[in-house]
């Protein structure tokens, strides 16, 4: 029920860690977090508590990287446990995802996927999404914002995302609709977050996504809004 994300200059790593900890009050039933370290993207997630992924990351992963994603999930489709639990990649491997909210008719999309030939290894929703945003970018082969933005044309149903891709890590893709995202503007810095007391010790600049909008936050480039609906497609 909380996301945060940074991409920038500093370790990722304590500010989504102590960032998922202001978000608790937000109530949670998991956790995880993905860091991308300059080669690979290093995943560590687990039911329960934000300090049960803080002991288990710190055994399991690198912790390394200055661009990261965090979650606490509130399950909706599938069960709380390991597989369930955000982040989420996409077949390749390439894309990894956050979402908070429920995407109404993954079903439909999921059945679409599979013949396609797409694997799913969780019960969620989510994993349904960041698959149709890979298959979206191959097939119209479009960059990250704009895939995420036709994806997103097709779901029905509530989502705060922030995802990036392995292969472009300059760039982290966020959108909103019915759960709320904020980002912090620093220099030459981002922070992603559900409200702003993940970052408000690093900045005062921030912006919070309407209903309805998305951006592409990518260092040393302003922060532009645009409206999903803006490019729908049919
Ligand atoms: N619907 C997603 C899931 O069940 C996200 C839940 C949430 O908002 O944390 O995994």
């Amino acid at each position: 029920c909380g996301i945060v994300g940074y991409i920038g200059h500093r370790e990722a790593y304590p500010i989504i860690i102590k960032g998922l900890h202001r978000l608790e009050y937000r109530g949670y039933d998991s956790a995880g977090i993905a860091l991308y370290d300059g080669e690979q993207i290093n995943l560590s997630k687990t039911p329960g508590k934000v300090s049960d992924l803080e002991n288990q990351s710190q055994v399991e992963i690198s912790r390394s990287g200055t661009l990261g994603i965090g979650h606490t999930r509130w399950a909706t489709h599938g069960e709380p446990n390991q597989r369930n639990a955000h982040p989420h990649f996409s077949n390749s491997g390439d894309l990894v995802i956050i979402h908070n909210g429920i995407i109404e008719n993954y079903e439909s999309i999921k059945t679409e996927l599979t013949k396609r030939g797409y694997s799913f290894h969780s019960d969620t929703d989510t994993e349904v999404l960041v698959n149709l945003i890979e298959e979206v970018k191959k097939k119209e082969g479009v960059k990250l914002g704009k895939a995420v933005q036709i994806a997103l044309n097709q779901v029905v149903g509530a989502f705060a995302i922030a995802v990036f891709d392995r292969s472009k890590p300059d760039e982290i893709v966020v959108a909103k609709l019915g759960s709320p995202l904020a980002i912090g503007i620093g220099e030459d810095e981002f922070f992603i977050a559900s409200d702003a007391t993940p970052f408000i010790e690093f900045t005062n600049n921030a912006v919070y996504l309407e209903d309805g909008e998305m951006a592409v936050v990518r260092p040393g480039k302003e922060i532009k809004l645009r409206k999903i609906a803006d490019d729908a497609v049919a």
